[in-house]
């Protein structure tokens, strides 16, 4: 049975879909400005992840995600760019896509955009107005706390103390003073000039950041939905102004369970930009490879803090490498293995299904994936002492299989079994086992390096060569 840790409850609780077999998510996604950097990246997994899970527990899984493409950051940063608004975002937002295909993150069902939902955000902050929850000032419409008993269920923070009827015209919270948000604000003489408005009964507005999820996770689930994800950061305001526009609303639930992902920090340390710690993906991938990020990331839990570092990285990079060079090692020694008995096979083949279990348990177990990969371990470590003696086909089969199913599971190792060699790697490798067998030790050393400046290793085994890329090996 999964388990999940909701914020909402601050418990964790058996998880039951609102439609048997069905899940709807809503995530928090980017506000396309300029590259995330690697913290977004990792809620954006986390994310992944619990779909990935999800679908292997056997529920169809239905995932928006929105895209922030009007705000002040991306109407401010557009102006600096001298791009308008439209072409700056839609830049941002394929740098976006990029990084999702770096870490080979599966797309959502759906990616509804701010500025193609206007619309949805004035009906419902006129349903708001109605419902005395909502009042205009100034041309911009807030939301009125006061009004509605729930807010702070979900970050716990004491509102006890709100300014009634202060209002402030900033998407950012200022901590010190809690107060009324926007859910539209009134735009400024420089904005319309730069075609950035929308008409409303109140005047030319822009939406508020806050009023887009309500509205887009209404519109793709309708008013209540299973999981709502995002970073700790959004619990508040983002998310508690999210239950108070839509629940306000429609005086239903919004959302049955919460899910957090912490920070992501810098050698113990927030990443800022006074501190120059601030890494984007790319950086961070071109140095170790997008698979060995997801390892990285999937080798710590979603609700712990990651304290990112070199050291790390290239630890999690070695652990990586020694479970995709099993996952080598299954498939080459597959190739050339029959199906003759060896002592052990049946013990190996009675593990398999513990193990499986197992790995089951530690996704269930609030999406637990540093324990999954635990178990991928014991996993590599059964096939590796089994390769020692035996290679019977039907038991290399059963593992190779298993191996195969978990490490896609955790999104892992597409690579392995579909590297295309070139014909000129190809020609060479076999020109080398020539003078191997006419025991020309140079000509088969020189050709060696040769294949090697062409990226690639050779590994002689017993069955024999084992190819390989460079950096896999
Ligand atoms: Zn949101």
């Amino acid at each position: 049975m999964l388990q999940i840790y909701n914020t909402l409850t601050r418990e964790k609780g058996i998880f039951k879909p609102l439609k048997e077999g069905e899940v709807s998510i809503y995530a928090c996604g980017p506000t396309v400005y300029n590259m995330p950097h690697i913290g977004n990246y990792r809620t954006f997994l986390m994310t992944d992840n619990i779909v990935r899970t999800l679908e292997y527990l056997g529920y169809r899984v239905k995932l928006s995600m929105n895209i922030t493409d009007i705000d002040d950051k991306t109407i401010r940063d557009s102006k600096t760019a001298g791009m308008s608004l439209k072409d700056f975002t839609e830049k941002y937002t394929a740098e976006f896509f990029k990084g999702l295909d770096m870490l080979n993150i599966k797309r959502a069902s759906e990616y509804p955009k701010a500025t193609e939902n206007i619309d949805g955000m004035i009906e419902l902050t006129q349903k708001l107005m109605e419902k005395g929850l909502a009042y205009e000032k100034g041309g911009s419409v807030y939301f009125r706390i006061s009004e509605f008993p729930g807010y702070g269920k979900l970050s716990k923070i004491d509102f006890n103390n709100i300014i009634i009827g202060a209002s402030v015209d900033v998407d950012e919270y200022d901590k010190d003073n809690p107060r009324d948000f926007a859910l539209l604000k009134a735009s400024t003489p420089e904005e319309i000039e730069r075609g950035i408005y929308y008409e409303s009964p109140w005047g030319k507005i822009r939406p508020g950041w806050h009023i887009e999820c309500s509205v887009m996770a209404m519109k793709s689930f309708g008013p209540t939905l299973d999981i709502h994800t995002g970073g700790v950061d959004l619990i508040f305001p983002h998310h508690e102004n999210e239950i108070a526009q839509s629940e306000g609303a429609t005086g239903k639930p919004f959302v049955c369970n919460w899910l957090h992902g912490e920070h992501l920090i810098v050698e113990g340390e927030k990443m800022s930009k006074s501190k120059g710690n601030i890494f984007t993906l790319p950086e961070i991938v071109g140095k170790y490879g997008g698979e060995v990020v997801r390892f990285m990331f999937l080798s710590v839990h979603y609700r712990k803090k990651l304290d990112y570092s070199d050291a790390f990285a290239e630890n999690a990079k070695n652990n990586y490498l020694r479970l995709k060079e099993t996952l080598d090692n299954l498939e080459f020694t597959l190739e050339s293995s029959e199906n003759n008995p060896y002592p052990g096979d049946e013990e190996v083949i009675n593990t398999l299904p513990e193990i499986e279990t197992q790995f089951r348990e530690a996704l269930e177990a609030d999406f637990n994936t540093p324990k999954a990969i635990t178990v991928l371990r014991s996993l590599s470590y059964t096939a590796n002492r089994y390769l020692e003696t035996g290679k019977n086909k039907q038991v290399l089969i059963r593992i190779h299989s298993l191996y195969r199913q978990l490490s896609d599971v955790l999104g892992l190792f597409t690579e392995v079994g579909k590297k295309e060699i070139p014909k000129e790697v190809l020609k060479l490798v076999e020109e080398r086992e020539n003078a191997r067998k006419k025991k020309e030790w140079a000509i088969s050393d020189a050709l060696r390096e040769k294949i090697r400046s062409f990226g690639y290793v050779v590994k002689d085994t017993k069955e024999g060569p084992n190819i390989q890329k460079v950096e896999d090996s």
